[in-house]
């Protein structure tokens, strides 16, 4: 629904979000024959702007209108349209889509650290052959790259030992966000101190957002045979940052 696009309004583009909110379809043809004329001159920038635009007219578009508040207010995870990013901070540079599974069978409940185990990680997960992804790559620079949406399955954690506390529970990916951070390839680097604070902030920042049942893990608590996030990693900080 971007007015910039070719499809802007046009029946077709719109049938599946109508579809999913169970607008009327013909109803919905016959206001869109009636709004297109209007608003063909306007160079509308977004879809707030064209909400605008109809305010005044309302009554006379039930289901367009219904439809934008539709659109500017249901999770994105149950419609078509680009998926949300939820660290401002963080740049976004969205995996491969094959790379994880959208949507999440459970409700968040922590954040998995990891290392890198090497350079590229954000490369690799944009590489359709992965087959990994993690929600943020923390470069060694500070920088936080948003790969996947938390309301996304990325997969970092699948793989659960038998020996874990974790063996029998549903899979960690379904609950769990994953963080990637940019370390050598021993996983054993002392890490730069502005990319462990990068790193602070976006759990502290995770924790405001998902509350109290939110914790901290650990790769190597799920999948026993790994070193990962590896030696010299602050994981007590990251701990003691959500404590409270
Ligand atoms: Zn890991």
């Amino acid at each position: 629904m971007h007015p910039e696009s070719e499809q802007f309004l046009e029946f077709k583009s719109l049938y599946s979000l109508a579809d999913h909110l169970n607008c009327d379809l013909d109803q919905l043809q016959n206001e869109l024959n009636v709004i297109k004329p209007m608003i063909k001159d306007e160079n509308l920038k977004s879809i707030i702007e064209l909400y605008e635009k109809l305010r005044p007219y309302k009554e006379a578009f039930p289901t367009v209108m219904s439809m934008i508040t539709g659109a500017l207010t249901i999770p994105v995870s149950s419609t078509t349209c680009e998926r949300s990013f939820n660290y401002p901070e963080a740049k976004k540079e969205p995996a491969n889509t094959g790379n994880y599974r959208r949507g999440r069978k459970e409700k968040i409940k922590g954040v998995v650290l990891h290392g890198t185990a090497g350079p590229n990680a954000v490369q690799w997960f944009k590489n359709p052959k992965a087959k990994v992804s993690a929600h943020y790559v923390v470069e060694k620079d500070g920088r936080v790259i948003q790969m996947v949406s938390e309301d996304d399955t990325a997969w970092h954690a699948g793989v659960v030992s038998p020996n874990s506390k974790y063996a029998k529970g549903p899979n960690p990916n379904s609950w769990l966000i994953g963080i990637e951070f940019s370390r050598d390839r021993n996983n054993a680097n002392k890490m730069p101190e502005v990319q462990i604070k990068a790193g602070l902030k976006l759990v502290k920042d995770m924790k405001r957002r998902y509350g109290k049942q939110f914790g901290v893990y650990t790769h190597d608590q799920f999948e026993t045979t790994r070193t990962c996030p590896g030696p010299k990693f602050p994981v007590k900080r990251f701990k003691d940052a959500i404590k409270g």
